[in-house]
């Protein structure tokens, strides 16, 4: 569609970052873009209200920026999952593995309650490790997970396969299949 191919237009493949043989989608171009940042958050918006969403989650750093207006735009409040040590009031920590490693992530407990469905945002779906540890901590805090949408899904690192068992039957919906 017109839409896909101007997000599409505005990422920009960085070679060999952050490291060498990584092929990097930077969507800086899209964000100094104000008719392609719109339409991305008018389709993110559409994916929240589909999906029954009462709550946009962010994930550090990128989500926060296309996820915030996102919420905004769809009248639902915003809510960064940052990584560990960042938040200042009491938090829910996962732990995911990284390729080399493994990271936290936090959420502040008391910004869902039981019955919120949350939608996940976020720039790109890699290995999945990211969002599926959002996913849990959305579960921990005693909400539900209304869905999972991000701009690009790298499909060849298999993201979508580690997350399903986390979704419960929720969508993951990337507008760009990378
Ligand atoms: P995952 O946990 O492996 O799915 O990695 C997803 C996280 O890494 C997201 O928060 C992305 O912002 C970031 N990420 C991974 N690859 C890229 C990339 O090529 N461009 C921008 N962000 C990336």
């Amino acid at each position: 569609t017109d839409t896909t191919s101007l997000l599409l237009s505005r990422i920009r493949d960085v070679a060999d970052y952050p490291e060498p043989g990584v092929m990097f989608k930077d969507i800086t171009p899209l964000l100094a873009d104000p008719a392609a940042f719109m339409a991305l958050t008018e389709a993110l918006a559409g994916i929240a209200a589909d999906t029954g969403a009462t709550k946009v989650v962010g994930l550090e750093a990128r989500g926060f920026i296309l996820g915030a207006p996102v919420a905004v735009r769809a009248g639902l409040g915003f809510i960064p999952v940052r990584k560990a040590g960042k938040l200042p009031g009491a938090t829910l920590r996962q732990a995911y593995d990284l390729e080399y490693g493994s990271a936290e992530i936090e959420l502040h407990a008391e910004d869902l309650t039981t019955g919120d469905r949350v939608l996940i945002v976020d720039d790109v779906l890699a290995t999945g490790g990211t969002a599926e540890a959002a996913a849990q901590l959305i579960q921990r805090a005693g909400a539900e997970v209304s869905g999972i949408a991000v701009l690009m899904e790298l499909g060849f690192l298999g993201g979508r396969a580690r997350l399903t068992p986390s979704l419960d039957g929720a969508p993951l919906t990337a507008l760009l299949q990378l």
